[in-house]
């Protein structure tokens, strides 16, 4: 049962909100990183505690975002408020969340280096250790699919249940990254181009080595469990 506009409360009201502003920010970070080219590209995060999540409008351009034209829409992709139509990809968006309630924000982008992989239909291999930390293996590669549906998320979630990655290369068009909320999200998108372009350059030159799936895994556990600040007031294990 869809939640109507006037049915929302108070504290959820504010949640929202927030989720906004913080969409906001973080779209500006996909052109900030060169991620992005017009209005292609979108993020959207989960509203937590209701079936309900935030995305990018469709066609906005990226200095015309405000909190106010983020598209707010159930989890099968109906708006509950927007003054603009949402993104083509909201549908799949909304797979992930039904599919995957770990996960609090999706990003998607047509990176050049990490789009011209899936253009091949081929895995970036781990062979940098900053893959191994943050990937925990290979970015893998999903089916083709048309845009507009759910078809894109069918995809998403079937592709990374094998894996450990936070990403996927859809073939023939781009980057999908899934985090446990949407900055974290970003994070695994502009890491996937990152490690795109570093290693279509070391394969330009020569033969990458790969890294022994021990080492992966070795490389991988730190990185997630011990690496980095851990915020003292809840214990959560910071990346
Ligand atoms: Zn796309």
């Amino acid at each position: 049962m869809t939640i109507r506009s006037d049915e929302i409360g108070q504290a959820l009201r504010a949640e929202i909100t927030r989720i906004r502003r913080e969409l906001c920010d973080l779209h500006a970070l996909l052109p900030a990183n060169g991620l992005v080219a017009w209005t292609s590209g979108n993020i959207s995060a989960r509203v937590p505690g209701a079936d309900l999540m935030v995305i990018k409008p469709s066609g906005v351009g990226y200095p015309a975002l405000t909190p106010e034209s983020m598209v707010l829409s159930d989890l099968d992709g109906n708006v509950v408020e927007g003054e603009y139509q949402p993104s083509s990809d909201t549908g799949s968006h909304a797979y992930v969340y039904r599919h995957r309630p770990d996960v609090g924000g999706v990003v998607h982008t047509h990176s050049t280096y990490a789009t011209a992989w899936s253009a091949r239909g081929e895995a970036i291999p781990c062979v940098i250790t900053a893959m191994a930390d943050e990937f925990g293996g290979e970015i893998p590669v999903g089916p083709f699919a048309l845009i507009g549906d759910e078809a894109i998320g069918k995809g998403i979630v079937e592709t990374l249940a094998g894996h450990r990655s936070p990403a996927v290369l859809m073939r023939n068009h781009g980057v999908f990254t899934i985090g446990r909320d949407a900055n974290a999200a970003v994070k695994a998108a502009v890491m996937t181009e990152d490690a795109a372009r570093t290693v279509h350059l070391a394969r330009a030159y020569g033969e990458p080595i790969p890294i022994p799936p021990d080492d992966i895994d070795a490389l991988h556990h730190r990185y997630t469990h011990v690496y980095g600040q851990r915020p003292a007031a809840d214990g959560v294990d910071e990346q």
